[in-house]
């Protein structure tokens, strides 16, 4: 048997879709193979997919708060 684990951490601006992307990403990857070992099942089940979905659900907000105003007063996300 092959015991594997790898944590990763990524840092850089992307826009909305690639930030979500990413997550989703790695939240798809944690629920396939996050739960083979005695503390992953902890660990991952406790605290990491929580924290993923939880930065699924803010990613909108922060984007909106980044958001550039229109000409015309509204505002768009911006670009990246
Ligand atoms: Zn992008």
């Amino acid at each position: 048997m092959i015991v594997y684990g790898r944590t990763t951490t990524f840092r850089g601006l992307v826009c909305e879709a690639h930030a979500r992307e990413r997550l989703q990403h790695d939240l798809t990857s944690t629920l396939l193979l996050g739960w083979w070992g005695a503390i992953s099942i902890f660990v991952n089940g406790l605290y990491i997919v929580p924290t993923q979905i939880a930065s699924l659900v803010r990613l909108p907000r922060l984007f909106a708060s980044t958001a550039a105003p229109a000409a015309d007063g509204t505002t768009r996300p911006s670009q990246s």
